[in-house]
């Protein structure tokens, strides 16, 4: 059975690790899809449009409103209706916090955590009508767990690990989902995030061998163990789960 079948998801970063992995899972399972990135993602679009699938590409910078309202209007108007939202769009930030220059704070935090809401925002109007809507963030085990860092073994791993900025951006990620879960929920809108621990990707390709030691499974995540917490939550299974952060960590770390 197609689990979304019928279903039509609008994905940011999708040229990207994780976004690619959750479209080609989301493809499998039979949903119409609209792939969104800074540029539109041909390198993921194009294979999945010649094997017959039912997808549209869209340019859209998630800190600029106009581009995120104009990936809505393509997606309704391509296939009438948005069912879910997966917001995978993201940048890494690396560095101590005493030397962070304030430009990098406001740039991750435009991108991680105002672009996820404005993603969310402009998606309420479709599913509520729809009486439907399965909004998906993601979030990370760093706005959590105060980072990996553990300078007092090995100072080096500090500026190689994920700082303060990008911390600070996906416990906002955290935080919106859980206020958008409660507001949403009387119109049959479940709104949830993944928190991955490290995934093999361009975005950790620097990731320190003395912090993948600490990965009791023994391995970095891959994109499609993501992907595949990502579906259940996109599911109408899942129409009970709302407000929940769900680790995907092999785990690193437990709450
Ligand atoms: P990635 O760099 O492969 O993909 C990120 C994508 O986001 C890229 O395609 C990029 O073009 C796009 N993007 C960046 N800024 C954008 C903007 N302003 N507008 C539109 N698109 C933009 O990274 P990934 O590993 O696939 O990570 C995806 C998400 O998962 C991010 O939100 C990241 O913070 C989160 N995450 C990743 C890891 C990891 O270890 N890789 C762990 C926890 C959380």
């Amino acid at each position: 059975m197609s689990r979304l079948e019928g279903r039509v998801a609008l994905i940011t970063g999708a040229a990207g690790g994780i976004g690619s992995a959750v479209a080609r899972r989301f493809a499998q399972e039979g949903a119409a899809l609209c792939l969104a990135d800074r540029t539109a993602p041909r390198a993921v679009l194009d294979p999945m449009l010649e094997a017959g699938g039912c997808a549209i590409g869209a340019a859209a910078d998630v800190t600029h409103r106009p581009d995120i309202e104009a990936a809505v209007r393509a997606t309704l108007e391509a296939f009438g209706r948005l069912d879910i939202l997966v917001n995978v769009a993201g940048i890494v930030s690396m560095g101590p916090a005493a030397t962070l220059p304030e430009e990098e704070w406001d740039r991750v935090l435009a991108v991680n955590l105002k672009g996820s809401f404005l993603c969310c925002q402009a998606v309420i109007p479709a599913m509520r009508q729809q009486g439907y809507g399965r909004i998906v963030n993601l979030g990370s085990v760093i706005g959590k767990n105060g980072g990996n860092p553990r300078p007092w073994i090995d100072p080096g791993e500090q500026t190689r690990a994920s700082n303060a900025a990008y911390g600070a951006s996906k416990a906002g990620v955290h935080a919106i989902t859980f206020f958008l879960a409660r507001e949403l929920a009387a119109d049959g809108i479940t709104v949830n995030a993944v928190a991955p621990g490290p995934v093999a990707s361009a975005m950790t390709a620097d990731f320190p061998a003395t912090l993948k030691a600490l990965i009791p499974v023994g391995r970095m995540g891959r994109a499609e163990d993501v992907a595949e917490a990502v579906l259940f939550l996109a599911s109408e299974a899942a129409g009970f789960v709302t407000g929940e952060v769900l680790d995907v960590n092999g785990g690193m770390w437990a709450d």
